[in-house]
């Protein structure tokens, strides 16, 4: 019998807050008997190139993916797209502008750090970052390094996280927004991690009706992040709106070093038939 041919779709280089560039995660991937992942970096695609041309050389297919961070209460609402088209002019003009947003954040950042006495500088973060993308995780390492905090959960507990000390908040899109963006680059669009939205019940299922209005078309049933009873639960959802299964480890590399590429809950991994179904979705887009 052919072995199953296993997926992991969601997961993070260099290129925005992992640790990993996309060759090694492309080759870590193959290390661990994956047939096909989606790379799928917080707010860009620039990893995509590099990962789809070491994913040819070594038989890993890359889905071109990416995770926006969508308006969202009380929770926080992760979106991601896969298929998405590197070249679309209207989503390249997007990400610019959130690219430009984040550019402004960070030197506030930096001042409210300064303001709480801990003397530090945009340089210095920068040199955390392989990537052209600055993040929270990069000032969390920069101050785990300067020996402000012991680690990364203290760097976040006590200045990065929402309601501390150098919080400052990032620009958002509505949902409504985030999909279209997603829609109209020729991808498909997935609610990463349900669990993030901290809904339950009714307000939970009121939303993915919602969502599923404003032209979701999958759900992240399997995440690293979500335990068993949760992902049943997504499982009930996504079959009901007629949603796509999706899943993946949200894998950070060294930013999150609890979380291995392609893990997903025990025993889970998302079987190549969803790709074929995502894919025959899109090609009946096409031709109507
Ligand atoms: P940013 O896009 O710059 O707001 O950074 C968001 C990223 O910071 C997330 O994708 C996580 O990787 C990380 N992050 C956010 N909150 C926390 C937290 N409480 N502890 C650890 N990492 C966090
Ligand atoms: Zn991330
Ligand atoms: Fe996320
Ligand atoms: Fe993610």
């Amino acid at each position: 019998m052919a072995e199953k041919r296993r997926c992991d779709l969601h997961m993070h280089t260099v290129h925005s807050d992992g640790t990993f560039t996309p060759t090694q995660l492309i080759e870590l991937a193959k290390q661990q008997g994956l047939s096909c992942v989606a790379l799928t970096d917080h707010d860009t695609l620039s990893g995509v190139e590099e990962a789809q041309v070491t994913g040819n050389r070594i038989g890993v297919e890359v889905i071109a993916g990416i995770e926006f961070s969508a308006i969202c209460d009380p929770g926080t609402m992760h979106i991601l797209g896969y298929f998405i088209d590197p070249k679309s002019k209207k989503l390249q003009q997007k990400l610019e502008k959130i690219q430009e947003a984040r550019r402004q954040r960070n030197p506030m950042i930096i001042e409210k750090l300064r303001a709480s006495k801990v003397d530090i500088t945009l340089e210095e973060v920068e040199r955390e970052s392989g990537g052209d993308q600055i993040g929270r995780p990069h000032f969390a390492r920069a101050l785990v390094r300067k020996g402000y905090v012991k680690n990364f959960e203290e760097a976040f507990d006590k200045y990065l996280a929402k309601g501390t000390l150098a919080y400052v908040d990032k620009r958002k899109f509505t949902s409504r927004d985030s999909i279209q963006m997603i829609t109209e680059a020729g991808g498909i669009a997935s609610l990463a991690h349900p669990v993030t939205l901290k809904l339950d019940g009714k307000a939970f299922e009121q939303k993915l009706d919602q969502l599923k209005s404003e032209g979701l078309k999958g759900l992240e049933v399997y995440s690293s992040c979500q335990n068993k009873e949760e992902a049943a639960k997504y499982k009930k959802t996504a079959d009901r709106l007629n949603l796509f299964v999706t899943g993946g480890s949200d894998f950070h590399g060294a930013n999150k070093p609890d979380i291995s590429l392609g893990w997903m809950g025990d025993g889970v991994s998302i079987p190549y038939e969803t790709i074929d179904g995502m894919k025959k979705l899109l090609l009946d887009c096409k031709t109507k």
